[in-house]
Parts: structure tokens; C-alpha cells; sequence
């Protein structure tokens, strides 16, 4: 019977259940978890005999690069980069190549290897969502949605410079449903429509060129909007100022911005059973924190101010973020944030690329190598890190390396060793330069992740902040069946030996998507089909019908008739609309 298994007498961690490393059998039918199976369904049953092993839910990326123009910008701009990985085609998988930005067949392939089965894309312009879809639709394996870069948006500078927040509600309930995409982006809010003019924006109350709009305003009225709108996740916010020294004041400023903006979550959606209340409890989900987070005020004094908001959001319940860690090695990276790429440009040569979508936002792409002999990629490392472990409560982390930003996911591996094993973080001291351990709180961290903790930034807490649990990050009755199971007996389990999890890591013994298993040891083995998700946002008609008339106005200074604006449902793999209630 297809999508029905067994998989028994495993070590299970499942954080939104508060199972800490029991052993029990999971049981899967048509897809989805079950409490068991009858005798019948057994004898038809596959199972897994995962004695000895950690079992947890299939990992959720809710930030990733891996869609759309930008990324496949970076894929054009880099032939070099698809000499170092390729993959042969198989009689069931296609060929594919790309180490720091993969093709779409690789990366769906590279990431079912290491036990994910969802990967959220973090940054969909509007007019290229049909190409995002496009390339989500081929990616295998991966079910997957994508956030819609609004930050920058001329509707919502002018909707809200106006005060008319009710208007830039429906305008963003009907962008989400026109593009079919999830949730808010808000990158470097304000700023990119300055680099329009080579130029960018650098405290949050400064207004921007033409809409005289500030940071503030932008960042107070999403996340206002977005629970007013009951949307599933809170704002995805990519902060201003990013990637200059002294640039986690404004971080940390931008925090305290959402403080006291009550959630909202209004999803219509049947819940998977969980102990935990399900329920998204952030108004701001910050990502790539240690981007975000240089202390001093240049490259020659620099040094890490994760310690400063750390100890903020210890103290607060309103934010998540996720870390952008970066592993040392090749990377690509990609941002709507413009001007930040241009910076990056100046100060390394390396070739670059620049694309303006419209009146809708930007991107900037580049190749990038982060050594560890130098100072600030050094420091960079230890920041990472400490975005995941200064930070105390695991529920407000996410682990990424924002992928290919930081460095491609295939690094998640080194990353979580690094979490796990204080062992192969001082090994990586000795090994880099000095500024990692002078210039970072790092060296004096004795933490080490558990399983549990590890299945939380995974698992359990992407999926909850993002709004997904109904589905993903638990092995509860109802969730969708997909589980990880490592080759890691929790009982023999030694920090030291962090060579052993590094490999362990690297290919999951199975990878179990919807109730079949899709890899083993990192061989892909069935190809069962995928889901998009978008949120379905529901505003009275007339206030729609309003704004649609302003829109339709200005639709003369597009490129495209508004008729053909809208992502059809056929450019989605399995589409599946998530109804959420918007004021009602
Ligand atoms: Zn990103």
C-alpha cells in the first residue's frame, strides 16, 4: 500500500510532542501519521527496523534559496560552479550539477539525502513568481511555498505613507493569492527602492527618495498587516544596514519594533495532534541574524555584537530568527537586498550581477569564498554559532546557513557538529584565525545541542514559526508522514567523536517522505509527487475591488498587462491553497 510503514523501536525525537529520545514505532498510512496499524494493513505494510537509531521528523528549511531569478541568475553567472558537483542520472533521477546553487533536479535530490522534506523559498519578487513556481514545481521530493517580497512595494510605500492601512491589507491578501505565495518578505525595508538611485538607507527613520517613507513605518505597518490579516507566519524580516560593522544596533532596534503587536493566526486547517500548543506566538521572524549582527564600526575594528541582541531576545517573547551561519568554503550569495551586493562587490571585485524587477524590488548576486584565514570570515563562523547558542530557549532559533549565502545547505551537516560537539568547535578554533575566538563570545561556550534541541532548530520550530504544523516538524496523528531517521544511537552518542556525526549527518539511513521511503544512505530510491502551499488571505470584496482600482491604474507602467499578472494554478505542483480568515 503506497505511503503506508513501520517504523519501529527507533530512539524518537519529537519536540512538539515533548518526546525526548523514547522508543516507540511510528506508524504511517495513506501518507499521514496514524496511532497504529490493524493487522491487515501490517501484513501490507513496508517496515523499517530503526532499532539502535534516532528517528524525528523530516527536516523543514523555512529559509533557503533554491527558486526563481535571483537563484538561477546565480546558476548563469557561475559556470564554474557546476564543474565541482555532478550527478549522474540514474534509470529513476536525472542528471544535475552546481555545488553552491545546484540544479533544481540536484538540490530536491541533495536535500531528500540529508532527511529534509520541506524547504520554504525566502524571497519571491512578485513578477517572477511564475518562474519561481516553475522551478519549485521541478525541484522532486520537496514540498515547498515561497514569501513574497513586499518591503519595497510601491502600492504598500504609498498605502501606508497615506495611513491606509485597510487598502495595504487587501492589496497584500490579494498579492498573496494573484503570485500564490505564503507569507511577507520585508527586505531592507525602505532601502531598496533608494538603491534605485545608488543609494541605500542607513537608520530607521530615515525616509526614503520619493515616498519619504522610513524603516519604522515600513516594518510597524507589515507586521501590523499581518495580523490583522491573521496571516500563518510572522513577518519574515531581513534587516537594514545588513552586512556593515555596527550594523546590530539597527538589528536590535528593528526588534523592538513588532514588541506588543499582538498575533493572529487565523488558519482554517485540520491541526495534527500535538502537546504543544501549535499555535505561531511571534509577531517578527528576523532571518540570518549574523549577517545582521557586526559590531564596531569598520572592518578593522569589527567585532561581534551577537552577544548584545542575544541577550535581548532572551528577555523577550516576540521574536524567532533564523542564523544564516556560515561554514567556511564557496558560497553564492543572493539578496533583494541590492545595494548590500554592491557593497560586497566594492570591496572584493569578484564579478557581479544587479537586476531591478520593476517597481516591485531588486537583487544583486555574487560569488563569494569564505576563508578561514581571514579575520572577518573567521569572526563570521564564530557569530553563526552563536546566533544558535547564546541564544538560550532553542523555540525562538531556527539553524540555517541561508543558503547558498552563508554556504549551500549540503553544509547543514558541519554545522549541526559544530552545535553538538564543543570538541570540533575548538578544533575549528585552531584551525582559523584568531579573530574568531578574540572577537566572539564563542570560545567561552561550553553548550552542546541534544537530539532534542537539534530536532527543535529543524524541525519542530521552523514549522511552528512559519505556521506549518498542521502538517510538518512532528510525527503527531495527522501530520504528514515524513521522518529522518539517523544512524545515531542516542545511547552511544559522543560529542567528541564529531567525525562520526559529520558522516552521520551527511546522508540520512532514511529519508521517509508522506509514508515512503524516498532515500536510503543517501540514495534516492522513489520519487512520490510534491505540494506547493500558499496562503489563500480573505478580504471583503468591495475593499478588494477598491484597491484593484488604484492598481489597475498604475498597471500602465508595467512591462506586462495586468491580465497576465497573476501565477496560474498549473504552474504549481499540487497546489494547495491554505485558507486563512483575514479580518473576519
Ligand atoms: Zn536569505
Amino acid at each position: 500500500m503506497a505511503g503506508t510503514i513501520a517504523i519501529k523501536n527507533g530512539y524518537v525525537f519529537d519536540p512538539l510532542n515533548e518526546i525526548n529520545g523514547e522508543i516507540m514505532d511510528i506508524f504511517i498510512k495513506d501518507g499521514k501519521v496514524v496511532k497504529e496499524l490493524s493487522p491487515a494493513e501490517m501484513k501490507n505494510a513496508k517496515v523499517i527496523d530503526a532499532s539502535g537509531m534516532t528517528v524525528m521528523p523530516g527536516g523543514v528549511d523555512s529559509h533557503s534559496h533554491v527558486a526563481g531569478a535571483k537563484v538561477n541568475a546565480g546558476r548563469m553567472l557561475r559556470p564554474e560552479d557546476h564543474y565541482k558537483a555532478n550527478l549522474q542520472k540514474t534509470s529513476l533521477t536525472h542528471s544535475g550539477s552546481g555545488y553552491t546553487v545546484p540544479s533544481v533536479y540536484k538540490q530536491g535530490y541533495d536535500y531528500a539525502a540529508m532527511g529534509y522534506t520541506t524547504v520554504f523559498e525566502a524571497a519571491v519578487p512578485p513578477l517572477e513568481a511564475r518562474h519561481t513556481h516553475e522551478e519549485m514545481r521541478t525541484t522532486p521530493l520537496l514540498d515547498m511555498g515561497g514569501y513574497l517580497v513586499l518591503g519595497n512595494n510601491f502600492f504598500l510605500m504609498r498605502y501606508l505613507k497615506e495611513g491606509d492601512t485597510e487598502k495595504a491589507a487587501a492589496y497584500v491578501a490579494w498579492m498573496m493569492k494573484t503570485h500564490k505565495t505564503y507569507g511577507i518578505k520585508c527586505v531592507n525595508p525602505a532601502g531598496v527602492e533608494n538603491w534605485g538611485w545608488g543609494k541605500n538607507i542607513s537608520s530607521l527613520d530615515e525616509a526614503n527618495i520619493h515616498f519619504e517613507i522610513t524603516p519604522r513605518e515600513v516594518i510597524k505597518g507589515l507586521t501590523e498587516i499581518n495580523e490583522r490579516l491573521g496571516m500563518p507566519m510572522p513577518v519574515h524580516l531581513h534587516a537594514n544596514n545588513l552586512g556593515h560593522p555596527g550594523c546590530y544596533a539597527i538589528t536590535k532596534d528593528s526588534l523592538k519594533i513588532p514588541d506588543g503587536v499582538k498575533t493572529r493566526q487565523k488558519m482554517n486547517v485540520e491541526w495534527a495532534e500535538t502537546k504543544m500548543d501549535p499555535s505561531r506566538d511571534r509577531s517578527v521572524y528576523l532571518t540570518h541574524l549574523m549577517f545582521n549582527s557586526f559590531a564596531g564600526t569598520t572592518w578593522a575594528d569589527c567585532e561581534s555584537g551577537v552577544k548584545d541582541i542575544a541577550d535581548y531576545i532572551n528577555n523577550k517573547d516576540h521574536v524567532v530568527i533564523d542564523s544564516g551561519c556560515t561554514p567556511f568554503g564557496e558560497a553564492t550569495v543572493m539578496t533583494g537586498d541590492g545595494p548590500a551586493i554592491h557593497d560586497l562587490y566594492t570591496l572584493t571585485g569578484n564579478k557581479w550581477s544587479n537586476t531591478d524587477v520593476e517597481m516591485e524590488g531588486g537583487s544583486g548576486v555574487i560569488p563569494f569564498t569564505y576563508l578561514k584565514s581571514n579575520p572577518v570570515h573567521s569572526l563570521q563562523w564564530a557569530m553563526g554559532l552563536e546566533c544558535l547558542l547564546l541564544i538560550n530557549d532553542p523555540w525562538k532559533t531556527i539553524m540555517t546557513t541561508d543558503s547558498p549565502n552563508g554556504g549551500p545547505f549540503t553544509k547543514y551537516p558541519e554545522v549541526m557538529t559544530w552545535l553538538m560537539s564543543e570538541a570540533f568547535r575548538k578544533q575549528t578554533f585552531s584551525e582559523c584565525h584568531k579573530w574568531a575566538n578574540d572577537r566572539s563570545e564563542l570560545g567561552g561556550v561550553n553548550r552542546e545541542l541534544s537530539l532534542y534541541d537539534l530536532a527543535i532548530l529543524t524541525r519542530a520550530n521552523p514549522a511552528k514559526t512559519i505556521g506549518m504544523v498542521h502538517r510538518k516538524g512532528s510525527l503527531g496523528v495527522g501530520a504528514d508522514g515524513d521522518v529522518t531517521v539517523y544512524n545515531i544511537n542516542p545511547q552511544q552518542l559522543d560529542p567528541n567523536n564529531y567525525e562520526a556525526l559529520l558522516q552521520t549527518f551527511r546522508k540520512a539511513e532514511y529519508t521517509v517522505k508522506g509514508g515512503e521511503i524516498v532515500a536510503i544512505k543517501g540514495e534516492i530510491v522513489s520519487l512520490p509527487e510534491k505540494r506547493t502551499y500558499y496562503s489563500e488571505v480573505h478580504v471583503e470584496d468591495e475593499r478588494e475591488k477598491e484597491m484593484l482600482a488604484d492598481v489597475k491604474e498604475w498597471f500602465r507602467y508595467y512591462t506586462i498587462g495586468f491580465a497576465n499578472y497573476p501565477t496560474p494554478e498549473k504552474y504549481l505542483a499540487n497546489p494547495t491553497p491554505i485558507q486563512v480568515n483575514g479580518e473576519r
